[in-house]
């Protein structure tokens, strides 16, 4: 059986993601690889070990780490995605409209699947700083890597993410199955004391009336997770009101662009995220009716309010600016570091054609990640407001805390459904899922008003955070896992 063995997992900065895939490289050539299609015969209720439900980012990186974990070798796994197969033979010239902010952990996990030098190779931009600032004062904050070398985050198009892994899952054809274009329309729980006819798996039916059998289903269906719904998890969700136009951004000069910028507006977040030297990606929370206004706009007047909303000052005020300079001039009296100096962002010169699009956002958490023989990860188990650019990058974390988790299972000879092991998983990642979204959830209702205390109140926070190196740090490590 032709199998990749897992590459280590601890890596960290590109030139340890390049080694892992040199080794994983060299496993596939030692082994007589070849990329193959997935072919083998689909008959109805096969029992599978595993069936991952949703071939998003997230449920395809779920299926490829799960085929290439050691302890896991031998083991059935089928992937099922309602869309169609999202290959690449070649990078296309446009940049796609949707694009993440990947983590250093996240590229950790994705250099350990294989799937990180693919990405390498087809288009990824690192950044080394980010800036942050508020509409209404002043106040900034800054975060970079303390010598500029080392990468903060990297953004990279979503569809790029899906095709580097569906490289990586074309080789893993022995033991991961994947059906693309299929829709489950029909989740059958199996009893937690079933009798002697009831089936004992959770039994999965799609459009097309197949049905598949697994000892567990893992649901990483997006934020409108079936598998979520069907299994009555309660989940507490709400509306933020605001939707996010996303487009691609012609810069007016070429820069080195190794900067994400992000300034809040009252009505929400506008930010640039850097693709190239001369393109950046725009997300820009705002009303659902400023977000409808703007797509409506004509290109000449959409660059004119991207521009004014990142550098114009309507929503200062004298009282908050005297403020904050003399709470600034006090702080630098008493701290080492002066923080970091402020930077200009960009001009915008042009958007890229039919690039603007806009999507709803909402903040949603399931009370429970797991049931008996189920397991809820990425966007399916929570939804965060992309403000922190964290969304993908805790669907990751999910991803490798279950693989850990079954292989260990698995080592010991459980069975991979069992809830004792999913009950660890859901426990861990909560502990760290959770501090997160409230934090995002805090920082959204903090920046959406222009009421004078509450602007004072976080010019301060921002001031005093911005010249305390030890907590930035902190907040950038825990972001960056
Ligand atoms: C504007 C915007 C900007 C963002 N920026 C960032 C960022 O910078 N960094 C970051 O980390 N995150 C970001 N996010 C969040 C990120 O996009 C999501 O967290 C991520 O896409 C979730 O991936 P997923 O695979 O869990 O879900 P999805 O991407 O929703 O994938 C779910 C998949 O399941 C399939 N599916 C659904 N139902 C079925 C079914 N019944 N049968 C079979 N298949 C099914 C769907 O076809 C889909 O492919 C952003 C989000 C938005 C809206």
């Amino acid at each position: 059986m032709h199998k990749l063995t897992k590459a280590p997992l601890v890596l960290n900065g590109l030139g340890r993601c390049l080694l892992a895939e040199k080794h994983l490289s060299a496993v596939n050539i030692r082994r007589g690889f070849a990329c193959a299609e997935h072919k083998r015969d689909s008959g109805s209720n096969e029992v599978y070990d595993v069936i991952i439900s949703g071939g998003g980012m997230v449920g395809s990186a779920m299926a490829c780490s799960l085929g290439m974990e050691p302890n896991l070798e031998g083991k059935k796994i089928l992937l099922l995605e309602a869309g169609h197969k999202k290959s690449m033979d070649k990078v296309p010239d446009t940049y796609s409209t949707r694009v993440s902010s990947i983590s250093p952990g996240s590229a950790t996990l994705l250099s350990g699947i294989g799937a990180w030098e693919h990405i390498m190779k087809m288009r990824c931009k690192p950044y080394t700083r980010l800036q942050v600032w508020d509409a209404c004062s002043d106040a900034l904050i800054t975060f970079d890597k303390e010598d500029l070398l080392d990468e903060m985050a990297y953004i990279v198009e979503n569809d790029i993410v899906v095709a580097a892994i569906t490289k990586q899952l074309d080789a893993l054809s022995d033991n991961v199955h994947v059906k693309y274009k299929s829709k489950v329309v029909k989740y059958t729980w199996p009893l937690l004391h079933h009798t002697a006819d009831s089936i004992p798996w959770v039994q999965v039916t799609l459009a097309n009336g197949e049905t598949h059998q697994t000892k567990l289903l893992i649901g990483a269906d997006g934020p409108n997770s079936m598998v979520r719904q069907k299994l009555g998890i309660p989940t507490v969700k709400w509306n933020y009101d605001q939707s996010a136009v996303v487009a691609v951004l012609h810069l007016s000069e070429p820069t080195e662009n190794n900067v994400a910028w992000q300034r809040f507006l009252p009505t929400g977040p506008i930010a640039m995220l850097p693709l190239s030297d001369t393109k950046s990606s725009l997300v820009w929370s705002t009303s659902p009716q400023l977000a409808e206004e703007l797509l409506e706009l004509d290109e000449e007047s959409f660059v004119d309010a991207i521009n004014s909303a990142f550098w114009s000052n309507e929503n200062h005020s004298d009282l908050i600016e005297t403020a904050g300079s003399v709470f600034r001039g006090t702080l630098s009296a008493i701290m080492p570091s002066a923080g970091s100096p402020r930077q200009l962002p960009p001009s915008v010169a042009g958007i890229d054609p039919k690039s603007r699009v806009m999507f709803p956002l909402a903040m949603g958490h399931a009370a429970e990640y797991v049931k008996h023989r189920v397991a809820l990860i990425g966007d399916a188990a929570h939804r965060v407001h992309p403000l922190a650019g964290q969304g993908v990058n805790l669907g990751f974390g999910d991803v490798a805390c279950l693989t850990q988790k079954l292989s260990q299972a698995a080592f010991n000879g459980k069975d991979l459904g069992a809830i004792q092991h999913l009950l660890e998983f859901e426990t861990e990642r909560q502990r760290h899922n959770l501090p997160m979204m409230a934090a995002v959830d805090l920082m959204k209702r903090l920046y959406s008003t222009d009421a004078a205390p509450v602007v004072l109140l976080r010019t301060f926070g921002l001031q005093a955070t911005n010249m305390l190196p030890a907590l930035k740090e902190q907040i950038m490590e825990y972001a960056s896992k």
